[in-house]
């Protein structure tokens, strides 16, 4: 954390259309007030230039921010299947197991000017707003793997601790409800989370309605009937996986935000949940909104400045509302024209 007052974000524009975004994000931040920015590589740009997606000085720097903000990272540059080559998305899980960051949060609200470009029937889709609580430091993606002749293993393991800490943050950011979703049916790791999550929510949260859904059940509900849940608690893979099909309700994942938060007071991530779209990349047409509901996240979640959060975001809704689509949205307007429109309602 600085000590400064003027609020110091570490911004990694990463791959792809990620510096366009970034430098449109720039654009709209200080027209909202001052910060300083510590613009820093990460990603594929980091292998290039450091043969690494992340360097301890850059994830350093992020430990000592108030708050990052990132691009995207990736690209077909950097796809590989050696096990030993490094690869960009290396940099997001290092950035993830160093800052301590546990929880990922997403909310899914389709914007209804666009009810249209969701997969899903109007009726379907009308009243959702949930957000998925997703674990991020544990589980399959960081226990043991490995390689035994011709056999591979992944293992999945978490601790008390681990679940306490996610079911904690699940259950303050509910509204509603709880929908604490996993395998329990099959998995020892899925049974001491229910275990855990049932603990929490009698001791700390007694109030807050709780149900579980198997991941199977879940993943058909989110599609039949989106509208019901709340907060959807999870466990890492199952939230990576349910995370992306929730995205999908709004039908435009160049809308989506993302946060990713560690213990009280510490720096939280701050980005898009779609990719580098390295198949736009350098046209000048990508989709900075996505980006813009993320430094909204970072204002509101990451640093208490709440009514400069909703300025941002009440902008981006009506310029979607005035008819400013980019082309994944099925208009014409280009990254620039997008951020003058929503720069024009900030003002
Ligand atoms: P993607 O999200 O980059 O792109 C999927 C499709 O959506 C593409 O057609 C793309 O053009 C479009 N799209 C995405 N964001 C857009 C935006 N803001 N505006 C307009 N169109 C947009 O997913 P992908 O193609 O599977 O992955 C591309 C690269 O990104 C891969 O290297 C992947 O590993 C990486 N990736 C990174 C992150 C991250 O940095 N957090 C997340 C997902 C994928």
């Amino acid at each position: 954390m600085s000590d400064s007052t003027v609020p110091k974000i570490v911004l990694l524009p990463g791959d792809g259309i990620g510096p366009e975004i970034a430098a449109a994000v720039v654009e709209v931040l200080e027209r909202l007030g001052d910060f300083e920015f510590d613009t820093r590589l990460m990603g594929g740009c980091s292998i290039d230039e450091s043969g690494v997606a992340l360097t301890d000085e850059v994830l350093e720097a992020c430990k000592a921010s108030d708050a990052v903000l990132l691009g995207a990272v990736g690209g077909p540059k950097w796809d590989t299947t050696d096990p030993d080559a490094p690869r960009p998305e290396q940099g997001l899980l290092g950035l993830r197991a160093g800052m301590g960051l546990f929880a990922n949060l997403r909310p899914v609200r389709p914007v209804p000017a666009l009810a249209d470009a969701s997969p899903l029937r109007e009726e379907i889709i009308r009243g959702t707003d949930l957000l998925v609580v997703r674990e991020l430091t544990g589980g399959i993606y960081f226990g043991k793997r490995g390689r035994d002749g011709d056999t591979a293993y992944d293992t999945c393991e978490y601790s008390v601790a681990e679940v306490e800490r996610i079911a904690r943050v699940g259950f303050a950011a509910a509204r509603r409800g709880v929908t604490s979703v996993d395998k329990a049916n099959v998995l020892e790791s899925s049974r001491l989370w229910r275990e855990t999550v049932n603990r929490v929510h009698q001791e700390e949260f007694p109030n807050v309605i709780l149900d579980h859904l198997l991941v199977d059940n879940a993943a058909m509900q989110l599609v039949a009937e989106p509208s019901k849940f709340d907060v959807i608690l999870t466990e890492n893979l199952f939230g990576d996986i349910l995370s992306d099909e929730a995205a999908m309700i709004t039908g435009s994942i160049g809308l989506l935000p993302s946060a990713s938060l560690g213990e009280d007071g510490l720096p939280g991530l701050f980005e898009p949940v779609h990719g580098s779209a390295p198949d736009i990349a350098g046209q000048g047409i990508a989709n900075p909104f996505a980006m813009f509901l993320s430094a909204a996240m970072m204002l509101r979640h990451g640093l208490s400045m709440p009514d400069q959060a909703s300025a941002l975001e009440s902008s981006v809704d009506r310029a979607v509302a005035d008819g400013i689509r980019t082309r994944d949205l099925g208009g014409q307007a280009t990254t620039a024209e997008a951020t003058e429109a929503v720069l024009t309602r900030l003002d």
